[in-house]
């Protein structure tokens, strides 16, 4: 089987890049799970169903299909059944997944326990059908629900002003003030799935605040490799 590293953290801890760079120097793949909650997101805004009800949701996970790379420039893309006179095609959401519009909606489906449970026994056969010698998988709670179990464990963080200056830097036009209240309100609203800065038992926790990219590449790269 393929090794497995679990890497948790907040929006700004520099998680989704250090955890794909890493991955790539390991020669791994790497399974942002973030992504499948925005594709779902983005799949229920385009058949208009509504995104608090849980059974739709499910409902919507029966009929979808969902792709995403593991290794280079990263795609995603989903098919959603025909509906309105548009063709059951697959579609390209690998922008569209990152715009405001989605990111603000994306709670109203990963709130629901049976969606989690859908998408994380998806990242599960995603994980074991990869066929590739190691695979790094991020999120918000691998560590502790989707593989608890793995061999490496990471929680990966940083203080919130920190993160809020990392965020404002890739969102001109923002203060660091207002993105920072953005992050707090995100957290708050992901507080159900994770404390960011107590790791579960066995977790390692690197906080990057002093580090910069690179040397947070290696402390992650470091740990994966033992
Ligand atoms: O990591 P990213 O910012 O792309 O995640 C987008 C949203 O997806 C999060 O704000 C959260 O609502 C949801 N998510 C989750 N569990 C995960 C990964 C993402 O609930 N493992």
């Amino acid at each position: 089987g393929s090794l497995l590293a679990a890497i948790d953290g907040p929006a700004g801890s520099g998680k989704s890049s250090v955890a794909r760079t890493a991955a790539e120097r390991l020669g791994f793949g790497i399974l942002d799970t973030g992504a499948a909650y925005r594709a779902l997101a983005w799949a229920a805004l385009r058949t208009g169903i509504d995104l608090d009800d849980a059974a739709a949701v499910e409902n919507l996970l029966d009929l979808w299909h969902y792709d995403i790379t593991l290794q280079g420039t990263q795609r995603v893309a989903v098919r959603v059944p025909a509906f309105d006179g548009l063709p059951s095609d697959e579609i390209d959401v690998t922008a569209e997944i990152r715009d405001h519009s989605v990111s603000g909606q994306v709670s109203r489906v990963s709130k629901h326990p049976a969606v989690r449970e859908r998408l994380n026994a998806m990242f599960r056969t995603i994980v074991a059908e990869s066929g590739l010698p190691g695979v790094v998988i991020e999120g918000r709670d691998i560590t502790t629900v989707v593989a608890p179990d793995a061999p490496v464990r990471i929680l990966l963080t940083a203080r919130p002003e920190v993160r809020a200056q990392r965020r404002a830097a890739e969102l001109p036009g923002l203060s660091p003030e207002q993105v920072l209240q953005d992050l707090i309100a995100r957290d708050a609203k992901d507080a159900l799935v994770v404390d960011f800065l107590n790791p579960a038992p066995g977790v390692t926790l690197v906080d990057t605040s002093e580090l910069d990219f690179e040397q947070s590449v290696a402390a992650v790269t470091d740990i994966i490799r033992g």
